[in-house]
């Protein structure tokens, strides 16, 4: 236990340093979320990539929390939907129930490029489209994946922190 507090001690902390907040053309979003924003991730047919840049983004080392972004359990305790993956059929239904329990004023970021485009899953038989098919996007995030810096810059915009 000792070794545990000398080495954290030693260590310190290993987050990035922050960088300039963002210049956000969405100054209504971090007025209206007032400067925190609670996500709900759904996961609507990704093949995980994402999910975990996803993690890394709220991880100890570029810690989204600290810009106000913080991932809740439930939709009707969020702001915000953060979806990836094509939409699959069997998720378009969920994803849209999902939708409509977060509470008004409410946003969606679209995360990769699945969600944006449905990305190497075009096409697929079992792909019902990208997520702006099923509900409407607010802000998208490109890459596959995208890099965690470019997921917690994102959410920075919607706080405006
Ligand atoms: S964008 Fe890339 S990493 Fe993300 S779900 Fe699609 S294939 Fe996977």
């Amino acid at each position: 236990m000792l070794g545990l507090w000398r080495r954290i001690r030693r260590l310190g902390r290993i987050a990035e340093p922050a960088p300039e907040p963002p210049s956000t053309d969405r100054p209504d979003a971090a007025e209206q979320l007032g400067g925190s924003v609670q996500i709900r991730h759904v996961d609507a047919g990704s093949c995980n990539g994402c999910e975990i840049e996803i993690g890394a983004a709220f991880g100890p080392v570029h810690d989204g929390e600290r810009y106000g972004a913080r991932l809740v359990a439930s939709p009707r305790h969020a702001d915000a939907l953060i979806v990836t993956g094509a939409v699959t059929r069997n998720m378009t239904e969920p994803l849209r129930r999902t939708y409509e329990a977060v509470p008004r004023p409410r946003m969606v970021v679209a995360v990769g490029d699945c969600a944006r485009n449905c990305g190497v899953f075009a096409s697929a038989y079992g792909v019902t489209g990208p997520v702006s098919a099923v509900v409407p996007v607010d802000l998208e995030v490109p890459g596959c994946p995208p890099r965690p810096e470019a997921i917690v810059a994102a959410l920075r915009t919607l706080t405006g922190r």
